[in-house]
This record gives C-alpha cells, sequence and structure tokens, in this order.
C-alpha cells in the first residue's frame, strides 16, 4: 500500500535570494518530492505558504498519511485554523516531519507544548550526525555516522518534551551537540523532529538526509488501527456487570 506524502514549505528564502535559489530552484518542496519520488510506494504532493489555506485544506489533509514541514521567517503567518486542523488529523493518526526551522513552527510547538527553543550559530560549522539508536527504522541503512561538511549549528538545550525514541545526535566543529533526529508519538500520530537543512546550504541533496527523511516518512506513516476506537470522548458503558448500590 502506498503511503500519501505531502511535503510543505514555507517558499520565501527561495525566491528572495538567488544564493538560496541556486540551490533549490525549485523551491526544497521540490527538491525533497524529487528524492521521495523515487520511492516507489510513495505519492508525493506539496504544497506552499502563498496558496489559499496554505495548500493544506481539509482535503488534502484527510488524504495525507505523512507531513513534512519546512518554515522559517514567516511562522506568524501560517493561519491558526490551519494549524488546529494539522494538529487534529496527527492526533488522528497522521505523521508529522518537522525539518530544520520548523522546530519554531506553529504545528510542532503546538504537538510539544514547549518553547522549542535553542541556540544556533550561522557560521558554516561540519555536522556529524551519530546514529545512537542502530535498531530504530529511521536508522535502517545508515552508517554508524556521517557528515554535512557547512551547516547551521543548533545546540542544547533543545526545549522540548523529552524524546519517545532518539534516533540521531549531532556534534558540531565548535564544539556543541544537539538531539538532531527525535521521535514523539501524539495521540494516534508519530512526530518526527530531523535537525539539518538551513537553506543556505545543500543539505536535501544529500542521499543519506534524504535517507533518514525517506526511513522517517514510513515510520510515521500511520499504523493500521481499523478495530481501534479512535473516538472516546463520549460516556463509556462497563464491559463487565457494576456492583449495585
Ligand atoms: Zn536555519
Amino acid at each position: 500500500m502506498s503511503i500519501r506524502v505531502t511535503i510543505w514549505n514555507e517558499y520565501r528564502h527561495e525566491r528572495s535570494s538567488a544564493a538560496v535559489a541556486a540551490i533549490y530552484p525549485q523551491g526544497i518542496h521540490e527538491t525533497l518530492a524529487q528524492a521521495l519520488r523515487a520511492q516507489p510506494d510513495f505519492v508525493v504532493r506539496t504544497a506552499t505558504l502563498d496558496e489559499p489555506e496554505h495548500g493544506l485544506s481539509a482535503e488534502v489533509l484527510q488524504d495525507t498519511d505523512v507531513l513534512i514541514w519546512w518554515g522559517h521567517k514567516a511562522h506568524d503567518e501560517v493561519q491558526d485554523d490551519v494549524v488546529e486542523r494539522v494538529v487534529q488529523r496527527v492526533w488522528a493518526g497522521m505523521g508529522f516531519i518537522a525539518l530544520h526551522s520548523a522546530h519554531f513552527s506553529k504545528p510542532f510547538k503546538r504537538l510539544m507544548g514547549t518553547d522549542c527553543a535553542l541556540r544556533w550559530r550561522e557560521a558554516s560549522d561540519k555536522e556529524r550526525f551519530w546514529v545512537v539508536n542502530p535498531a530504530h527504522p529511521i536508522a535502517q541503512g545508515l552508517p554508524d555516522f556521517f557528515e554535512l561538511e557547512r551547516e547551521e549549528m543548533y545546540g542544547e538545550f533543545f526545549g522540548v518534551p523529552q524524546p519517545d525514541a532518539l534516533v540521531f545526535i549531532s556534534w558540531f566543529s565548535g564544539g556543541e551537540v544537539f538531539r538532531s533526529g527525535c521521535c514523539w508519538y501524539r495521540g494516534m500520530g508519530k512526530v518526527f523532529y530531523f535537525r539539518p537543512g538551513h537553506e543556505t546550504y545543500p543539505t536535501y541533496h544529500h542521499p543519506l538526509v534524504q535517507q533518514v527523511i525517506a526511513n522517517a516518512v514510513r515510520w510515521a506513516a500511520p499504523t493500521p488501527v481499523a478495530n481501534f476506537t479512535r473516538d472516546v470522548r463520549r460516556p463509556s458503558a462497563p464491559l463487565e456487570p457494576l456492583p449495585q448500590h
């Protein structure tokens, strides 16, 4: 069965900066879409901020198994009703993958319930990703570690709840470390945060970064729960006779 993936991108830097456009001429979302379309079991669409309803109508979200999110400078422009729709879908089982500066996106912050703050430095550090959970599905096929020659640095403390699973820890050439691949369960949905992807570096062209994102899509895809009662917001009949008072 195929996995329906929607890649959402703010798509502003690519249209306002020649340097970013040179790396992502069709936008970060199209680079990611091209990579994920190579997976035979993925059906991939894209959506961007400036489309009506940000490209995330109720129909689109209903038709989405995993939503990938990249945003940076226009988090505040994302309408709250669309954020609410995304969060409700995650609680009902949709996977959500937040990339890089999406740590400050409205849906990610809603799903975490914390400030999601971190320290950062834009100075072309080297980033080394260590796999700290080799048995996790998101680490499948990866070496013990891999490196990006140039990236923005994100450092601890990362203000998120303790992850339900930690897959990567990054080391940066300036000396900081960061929990760069984190998993959480939220309702019936799964959330993955993956750190790299500053817009001025070619990070999303890197084959191992693409592999992590593809692995994460498979992990975050809804688990079949056809026989499970999703909506428990009603009075519950007892399964056993109760004592009479
Ligand atoms: Zn950045």
